[in-house]
């Protein structure tokens, strides 16, 4: 006879070692050494995830994860200071972020540095990324998929650094980091909750390069950000 208890305790410790290591990067069943290493530490405390971005970077390796890894020219982690209060996370890389390996150094980076400047703060103080980090193929919207085999290495990079604040810009970063699929009109002017982080959702600076009108909307919810933000620490 099946004992249901015992049954269910198993299905539990499936469950979270597959969680496990799709939160460390991996997919399917993958049983390399490194996989089954890190399987054997779940559950074995938080030292577990205590891990750098260069750990991050290194499990993510030449990623081949998603079918963007065929049009890539680079895969852009993310830049900024390691232990930032404040995180920007974006769509994904465009053009120039593809070539040269940085996030936002495009139009709609120029833009990204100017607000920063705005909020009395520089690039190197804050940490920038985004939800995907290779670029898709004529910068059309990542798939559900691709968010998917990204996203844990977003999610690592945020526990790692820790931050006080995200700053969600644009309906891609926002929706993926709050689990919802509420138009960022409607999200952004409050802050949100990401595992005890305050998430802040905004327009993507991209979108303001096409809506002028739009930067009074971004400059009150940096206002909000400000009035929050101890400048001090
Ligand atoms: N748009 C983004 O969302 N991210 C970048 O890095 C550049 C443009």
């Amino acid at each position: 006879m099946i004992d249901k208890h015992a049954f269910d305790r198993t299905l539990d410790e499936i469950h979270r070692s597959l969680r496990g290591l799709a939160a460390s990067g991996h997919r399917g069943f993958d049983c390399t050494p490194r996989a089954l290493e890190k399987l054997e530490q779940w559950g074995r405390g938080p030292q577990y995830f205590a891990n750098t971005l260069e750990d991050i970077r290194a499990d993510l390796g030449d990623c081949q994860r998603c079918r963007l890894a065929g049009g890539r020219n680079t895969i852009v982690f993310g830049a900024g200071h390691p232990a930032a209060k404040l995180v920007f996370v974006g769509e994904g890389p465009g053009f120039e972020e593809d070539q040269q390996g940085l996030p936002f150094v495009g139009p709609a980076g120029q833009l990204l540095t100017r607000i920063i400047e705005a909020i009395k703060l520089d690039r190197d103080q804050v940490y920038i990324c985004n939800v995907i980090k290779c670029r898709p193929p004529g910068n059309r919207n990542p798939e559900p998929d691709e968010i998917s085999s990204c996203f844990p290495f977003l999610e690592r990079q945020i526990a790692a650094i820790q931050p006080d604040f995200i700053i969600a810009m644009g309906a891609f970063a926002a929706q993926t980091l709050l689990g919802t699929s509420t138009p960022i009109s409607r999200l952004r002017k409050r802050f949100h909750d990401y595992n005890g982080i305050k998430v802040l959702p905004t327009y993507h600076p991209a979108y303001l390069l096409r809506n002028p009108d739009k930067k009074r909307d971004v400059w009150q919810d940096m206002k909000m950000l400000m009035r929050e933000y101890r400048y001090e620490d």
